[in-house]
């Protein structure tokens, strides 16, 4: 495994312990190419212990997804070996194509172009809904 520095690519750091692995499935990062490194458990200040993703790549992320999973995580942009950019995640208001609506008589189960599109409605209960039948959102469903 590579713990060491990442020269151009992407570190999500302060993932909740324990969640990497779940993570790397739900964004796909198992089917990508390039060194991905995770790291569990290590050693953090702010949380005690956290995960680490190191991407040795610079990939595109869908930030309202990550936000959605885990609004703690922070992605780094790793270019030539130093930090270009840090953003924190926060729980996105809209999310496109991160839940799926699963109500049969939803718009969204006959015309299967439109996006699913779901609006938090309670943010500390973490509650979206679709906009176009109001069904609650709970099955993450990332569709790249
Ligand atoms: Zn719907």
């Amino acid at each position: 495994m590579i713990i060491g520095q990442i020269k151009n690519g992407i570190v999500l750091d302060h993932i909740t312990a324990g969640m990497g692995m779940e993570l790397y499935h739900m964004l796909g990062f198992d089917k990508l190419a390039c060194q991905v490194a995770l790291i569990k458990n290590a050693d953090s200040k702010k949380m005690g212990k956290k995960d680490i993703i190191k991407i040795d790549e610079e990939i595109d992320i869908d930030l309202d997804a990550l936000g959605y999973i885990d609004a703690n995580i922070t992605v780094n942009i790793i270019k030539d070996g130093k930090l270009l950019k840090r953003t924190h995640l926060e729980v996105p208001e809209r999310v496109e194509n991160v839940l799926k609506c699963k109500n049969p008589r939803c718009i969204t189960t006959t015309e299967q172009e439109l996006p699913h599109i779901f609006k938090l409605v309670d943010r500390e209960k973490k509650v979206y809904r679709c906009i176009y039948c109001e069904s609650k959102g709970n099955e993450l469903q990332l569709t790249k």
